[in-house]
């Protein structure tokens, strides 16, 4: 069956170079007992996550980045140094965001209301890892996220993305008082990062071929990993700005692989490899009418409420299951092959048992 697992998506790799098409084929021979419960890697069951980060609040970038991502369906990250925000005054001192506008927060409450992630970028948008004074590097990790908080309220800013790379272990120690993860140096991240104050990215200049973009999204692919790719300016405007053609082509490129993406903001995909290694099923229950467990970790459900997509396998006589948990139901039908029936659907660790049924159909 079509599973991605870190042990499998090593395997199947080596048969993939061999050509026997075996890429998603479950190794397992044995069919696994109904009631039996995976977390995805990631969700949807896809292969991969990826991550479209745009940084330095750019007002008129950032109006056609999220038309463009509205029109695909694809929620990004955008990277704001809040001092930049409504403020004629600002002393910019990076010369790529001198004269160029970067909104008011009515611009940026628009931008969060169609569900992308609005994340600190610090607040003067300083080399962090140069400043002497931990108190200056406090103020500037403090202080963005509690503008952020406070002028789009209810949302939480939990992510950052440090100015220029520019970190080190003082500016992560205290950045993690503040956030659950921050961005910092090159590379694509594997399914497990061993450290989620660096984060790694990607990001193309002016004159970086698409090939070598998709290149990073088929790598990330084949490592079951996480790509992260951070955007600046467009049309011109701003730091390396590439041409609206080939942004265009980049996120047709994602879509075309969207069957094995999970795009999703940097904070989505945080939430979930933190609620994936610590989630855990129990209290397992299994009869001819239901199954029943419960889904929990040991993290705190007011940040951690990512839904983690779960595979349990059903008795091979369902063909429909309803699925609850809480006040939440879907409706999910049952999949199959010459290993085993399942459903794949999604659960929230910590919100109540988790409730299989067979949907029954009457005959008239
Ligand atoms: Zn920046």
């Amino acid at each position: 069956m079509k599973r991605a697992s870190l042990i499998l998506c090593g395997v199947l790799l080596v048969l993939e170079m061999l050509g026997c098409g075996l890429v998603f084929e479950r190794q397992q021979p044995a069919r696994e007992a109904p009631g039996t419960t995976e977390i995805c890697l990631w969700k949807g069951d896809k292969q991969a996550a990826i991550s479209l980060t745009f940084d330095d609040a750019l007002l008129g970038p950032t109006q056609t980045y999220v038309q463009l991502l509205n029109a695909r369906g694809m929620q990004g990250t955008f990277f704001v140094p809040t001092d930049w925000i409504d403020n004629p005054d600002a002393e910019i001192k990076d010369y790529a965001n001198v004269d160029v506008d970067h909104g008011t927060w009515a611009d940026w409450r628009a931008f969060a209301a169609h569900g992308h992630e609005i994340a600190s970028h610090t607040h003067t948008h300083p080399h962090l890892a140069e400043l002497e004074s931990e108190d200056v590097i406090r103020e500037e990790l403090n202080l963005p996220k509690q503008i952020l908080e406070r002028e789009l309220a209810p949302l939480r800013c939990l992510t950052i993305g440090f100015p220029y790379g520019s970190s080190d272990e003082r500016v992560q120690r205290i950045a993690a008082d503040y956030y659950i993860a921050g961005r910092a140096p090159q590379g694509i991240n594997a399914a497990r990062p061993p450290d989620f104050f660096a984060i790694k990215r990607l990001g193309p200049r002016s004159n970086t071929a698409l090939t070598t973009m998709t290149g990073w999204m088929d790598e990330a692919i084949a490592e079951c990993g996480w790509l992260m790719v951070t955007f600046h300016g467009i049309d011109g405007v701003a730091w390396e700005p590439l041409s609206r053609e080939r942004f265009i082509q980049f996120l047709d490129s994602v879509q075309n692989r969207r069957e094995m993406l999970w795009v999703a903001p940097f904070v989505s995909v945080v939430k979930y490899i933190k609620e994936r290694e610590d989630a855990r099923v129990s209290d397992v229950s299994v009869d001819a009418e239901k199954i029943t467990f419960q889904l929990t970790d040991d993290l705190p459900d007011d940040i951690y409420n990512e839904s983690l997509t779960l595979i349990t396998y059903v008795p091979q006589a369902w063909t429909r299951v309803l699925v609850m948990q809480g006040k939440n139901w879907q409706r999910v039908d049952v999949s199959r092959d010459d290993e085993a029936t399942y459903v794949l659907y999604e659960a929230v660790p910590d919100q109540g048992h988790v409730r299989i049924r067979p949907i029954r159909y009457i005959d008239k």
